[in-house]
């Protein structure tokens, strides 16, 4: 692997927030290299055939109603490298103790009559949520996904809110999940397809700010729907990578930044292992804060305030992961009554409290909450006909101090992680019976396999940090750091641990990429520096 000696700028990372920012600063007509330590990119975004040959297995995240709504990412015109979104019939099903489904479809009128169904009125109040989400929705998700402050989109919302309700709207966003929407809805369906989206951020549901992400993401489902890449995750990557190559940019697989170099206080350059590669503008660093904060820059080298801050830093929960290759679709005991790409296993919203609660008190969970995509429901070409790709996951905490439902240990040596997947899928055995007569073939990702095969997903976690409220907006990662810049000149946070966080939207890369470029508009170009001996 030779690197070139000198580029405008390096993209340390090739997540999706690397190759948005990538894209970007190629746009702008810099000249940029893009390194990925892992033999190829996507970051959390890949897919793989390890599993069965004829089976495609989203390696991590499989569903991106973010992506599909996201400035950062649509604009780029993917379909043009080929790239193509599938859904599955329905978005989203939650399966309840009796076998029974709480239903999000992507047509409205089939959504409300099901919740109609279910508790009369509720088909009304659910039209009604969606009226008003359809007003002042797509402003909110640009407020999210720009820079702090984000003054136009801001604005725009702010026009927008006496027509939702004004301050009882403000209200309403501010409230923990438990709350959001118990007034509006006689019935249980909605307070539990809202708790179980709230959980995929590690924010505890009777906490306030909980039930936004909630309602983001049903109120995406239903508006936009969790859409996949046709083909696999991994597909989205390589469009956005091809899309940057086209462009002039250069990529570098297998070639990990071990160190970024500061000369008077400004970054000049990263190196490779013994390899530099000097930079005339900027150096935008898709990894986690962790990994930017005291390894590829030292804490000498930063302000001391910096070291002491991130002591404070918290990370989200870790993952366990498990895939399977089917030889039939699940053998669902009640069978939904449209089939859902996302699936949810609870029996209840109060197992979903105990849940939660396990997990933040260190414990593994007794009846972990499950997460379930079936992907060749979604997306036919994952595995041959007849048969279905599919993967199961679930949350348990960073340091596990405990085993609410047994005695695992946490270490996830193989004994431990099997045991542990034998009782995520007891679960799904137990609503879909003869579903293990089913597997061709499973395979375990733990905390630990997550992180070898990306960097970024320290211990296990997913989003780059927790999403609770102190450590969102102006305080991601750090208070002080809440913006794409770091106190190193130069040197961007273009990873979900700047805001707005996880999830697949490119938004901290393109903030990052935005930073770089209006910096340099304000300061001229370093000269070419003559070639030196490295
Ligand atoms: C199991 C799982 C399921 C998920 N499900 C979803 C989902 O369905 N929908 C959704 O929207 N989000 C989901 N997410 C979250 C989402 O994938 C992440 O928030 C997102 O990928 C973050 O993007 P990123 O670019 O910041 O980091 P990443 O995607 O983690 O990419 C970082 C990249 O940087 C590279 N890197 C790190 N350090 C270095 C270095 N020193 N040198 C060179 N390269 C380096 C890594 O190898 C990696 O390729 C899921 C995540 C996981 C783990």
């Amino acid at each position: 692997m030779t690197l070139p000696r000198e580029v405008d700028a390096v993209v340390i990372g090739a997540g999706p927030n690397g190759l948005v920012a990538a894209n970007r600063l190629a746009d702008a007509g810099w000249d940029t290299l893009l390194l990925e330590a892992q033999p190829e990119v996507g970051g959390a975004v890949r897919s793989d055939r390890e599993l069965h040959p004829d089976f495609i297995s989203d390696t991590f995240s499989a569903f991106y109603p973010m992506a599909a709504a996201s400035r950062a990412i649509t604009p780029l015109g993917l379909e043009e490298y080929g790239f193509r979104w599938c859904h599955a019939p329905a978005v989203f099903g939650h399966s309840r103790r009796d076998g029974s489904w709480v239903m999000l479809h992507r047509d409205l009128d089939i959504t409300a009559k099901l919740l109609d169904e279910e508790h009369p009125g509720d088909g009304a109040a659910w039209r009604a949520l969606v009226d008003q989400w359809r007003r002042i929705g797509p402003s909110l998700v640009d407020a999210l996904l720009t820079p702090f402050p984000p003054i136009g989109p801001s604005l725009r919302a702010m026009i927008k809110l006496p027509r939702v309700g004004g301050l009882s709207f403000v209200r309403q966003m501010l409230s923990p999940a438990a709350a959001t929407v118990q007034q509006e809805f006689g019935g249980g369906a909605v307070r539990l397809m809202l708790a179980g989206n709230a959980l995929h951020a590690d924010i505890p549901l009777d906490a306030p700010g909980s039930g936004f992400l909630g309602l983001l993401l049903i109120m995406l489902g239903q508006t936009i729907g969790y859409p996949v890449p046709e083909g696999g995750a991994g597909r989205l990557s390589e469009a956005m990578r091809d899309r940057f190559v086209a462009h002039g940019g250069e990529v570098v697989c297998n070639a990990e930044v071990t160190k970024i170099s500061i000369e008077h206080g400004r970054a000049a350059g990263v190196y490779v292992h013994d390899q530099f590669v000097r930079v005339r503008r900027a150096v935008l660093a898709d990894v986690h804060a962790e990994h930017l904060y005291g390894r590829l820059v030292t804490f000498e080298e930063l302000p001391a305030r910096v070291r002491m801050k991130m002591a404070g830093f918290r990370r989200d929960p870790a993952t366990f992961k498990v895939d399977y290759a089917l030889s039939a679709p699940v053998p669902w005991r009640t069978p939904p009554p449209h089939a859902p790409g996302t699936v949810h296993i609870a029996d209840s919203y109060e197992e979903l409290v105990i849940s939660f609660a396990q997990l933040s008190a260190g414990s593994i969970p007794e009846r972990p909450f499950l997460l379930m995509g079936q992907m060749t429901t979604t997306d036919p070409t994952r595995s041959p006909d007849g048969t279905e790709s599919m993967w199961i996951y679930t949350h348990v905490p960073q340091q596990v101090r405990g085993d609410a439902g047994g005695n695992l240990t946490g270490s996830w040596d193989t004994d431990d992680a099997e045991r542990f997947a034998d009782r995520m899928q007891d679960r799904v055995e137990q609503r879909a019976p003869g579903f293990s007569e089913r597997i061709i073939a499973r395979r375990i990702l733990t905390p630990l396999d997550l992180e070898r095969r990306d960097a970024n997903l320290v211990g296990g976690s997913l989003n780059g940090g927790t999403s609770s409220l102190d450590q969102q907006v102006i305080f991601r990662p750090i208070p002080g750091l809440g913006r794409a810049g770091t106190p190193i000149n130069g040197l961007y946070l273009a990873s979900a641990s700047a805001h707005p966080g996880g999830a697949v939207h490119g938004a901290c890369g393109m903030n990052a990429a935005r930073a770089a470029l209006a910096h340099a508009r304000l300061t001229p170009r370093r000269p070419v520096s003559k070639p030196t001996s490295t």
